[in-house]
């Protein structure tokens, strides 16, 4: 193998006088000189296996902390055990937790929760680090609002895409303001330097791999850092592996975002919209101000009750063309031809790019394979589809095609059919559903429950 001629290389070359350690490292450092491998090699790595490896030689010190620019674009602490908050189920961390942290009695709330991760940030700060960092993901861990503030306005940071989904004790509303903030019309020249938010979708999946070893010398932990790293590596390759089967949103359809939305996002997403992407988008459904349809096609709320409606909201459904024409009345969402900030981050947090063009850029063999025209996609909010979208067979009816009976016609309906039911057969009360319903219940007529059984225990799978 190749890697055996060159160890051989290295061994005649550094025989003699160089130690059994150097011996050993160097064809690791010559493999790691080539800038290729580096940055294919270094994102897949925990910043502790880096400090680790530039700590065992002046030759590795030299490649990382000071020839290489951009070793530490990409931070992710989500796998740094120091960075996790635990203090209920039991598991006494409190030295790691407050080990980081200022107690006395003027220690707030925020010092108590985002004490572990301040205290990793300052220390990567000493090491003239930080401003390095220009994507930066602290899935899962104890962030708080303030914490993402103190991001958003240091002048000396450079991070332009943050990942903070799952997080725990983040005050959203805060959040919200900050982001509004950041994005005011009055904002200094270049800010906000952040560009994209992952905040609504889940976190990746959990690595398998064990955390890093310890209790070996330096070179033995560089190495098997380095073995970590190439397994994180494949992992990550077997999510995009996934990832290659489609894009959330765009080759998904369905639910996307399963989380709450707090009130207050989808204003917080217009008023960013020109400067900070995220990784949901708001819904173009004719409701709402935003659609390019407000206003064209009559709107019913869909058993809303009149004055609940929003002016805007967050898309929380991807889907394709309504079952009737094809498309919608504001039509689709496309990448490559919808304007920028209409798109929406996609997930896996990019890797070797802290770009908003590589976060947003659908995976170009996903989809049926016929072109641009395949990464499309409508983004609705729960309302927009209430009564239109079946849940089970993905097939909706948009406003152009179909208008969904009043609640009052069909609790009338209701009544009629419930008075008429005893000894009928299926097809004799399917008769009785008024000729125009598409979708009952959440459920088309194809797919609803009382195509097999008709009981009334199973009618309501999603009360109004
Ligand atoms: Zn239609
Ligand atoms: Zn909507
Ligand atoms: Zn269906």
């Amino acid at each position: 193998m190749a890697s055996g001629v060159a160890i051989q290389q290295h061994a005649r070359h550094f025989s003699g006088s160089q130690s059994a350690d150097e011996f050993t490292l160097n064809p690791l450092l010559n493999l790691l000189t080539n800038t290729l491998v580096l940055h294919q090699t270094i994102p897949y790595l925990p910043i502790s296996s880096l400090l680790n490896l530039a700590a065992t030689s002046p030759s590795f010190h030299d490649l990382l902390l000071r020839r290489t620019p951009g070793v530490f674009r990409h931070l992710d602490l989500t796998r740094v055990k120091t960075a996790q908050f635990e203090i209920d189920g039991g598991i006494d961390h409190g030295g790691e937790v407050w080990r980081n942290v200022q107690v006395d009695e003027n220690l707030t709330e925020d010092d108590f929760y985002s004490g572990p991760l301040r205290g990793i940030i300052q220390s990567i700060r000493r090491r003239d680090i930080l401003h390095h960092v220009q994507t930066l993901v602290l899935d899962g861990l104890s962030v708080t609002a303030e914490f993402c503030n103190d991001i958003l306005v240091d002048p000396t940071l450079r991070v332009r895409i943050l990942s903070i989904r799952d997080v725990k004790n983040l005050n959203e509303r805060k959040l919200m303001q900050s982001l509004r903030y950041v994005c005011r019309s009055t904002r200094p020249d270049d800010t906000p330097r952040l560009k994209g938010l992952y905040v609504f979708g889940a976190r990746d999946a959990p690595d398998l791999t064990a955390s890093s070893p310890t209790g070996q010398n330096g070179t033995a932990r560089a190495s098997s850092n380095i073995s970590i790293g190439w397994n994180h590596k494949s992992q990550h390759a077997l999510k995009e592996s996934f990832r290659a089967e489609g894009d959330d949103w765009y080759h998904r359809r369905g639910r996307i975002i399963g989380r709450h939305i707090t009130d207050g996002w989808a204003e917080t997403l217009l008023d960013c919209r020109e400067m900070i992407r995220f990784d949901a988008v708001l819904c173009t459904g004719p409701r709402h101000q935003n659609s390019p349809a407000f206003g064209k096609v009559p709107v019913m709320s869909g058993g809303t009750a009149p004055g609940v409606d929003s002016p805007w909201g967050v898309a929380t459904f991807a889907l394709g063309g309504c079952a009737s024409c094809g498309s919608s009345p504001e039509g689709f969402t496309e990448y490559g031809d919808s304007p920028a900030e209409q798109l929406p981050l996609l997930a896996p947090v990019p890797l070797h790019s802290s770009t908003i063009k590589a976060a947003t850029c659908p995976n170009p063999n996903s989809g049926s394979g016929t072109g641009k025209e395949t990464h499309k996609f409508i983004p609705r909010c729960l309302e927009c589809i209430r009564e239109r979208y079946c849940f089970s067979c993905d097939q909706w009816w948009c406003e152009s095609c179909y208008q969904v009976p009043s609640r009052q016609e069909l609790s009338a309906q209701h009544v009629h059919i419930v008075d008429q039911t005893d000894g009928l057969l299926d097809h004799e009360l399917a008769a009785l559903e008024p000729p125009n319903v598409k979708v009952r219940k959440g459920y088309c007529l194809n797919c609803h429950p009382q195509s097999t059984e008709r009981r009334p225990g199973i009618r309501n799978p999603f009360p109004p």
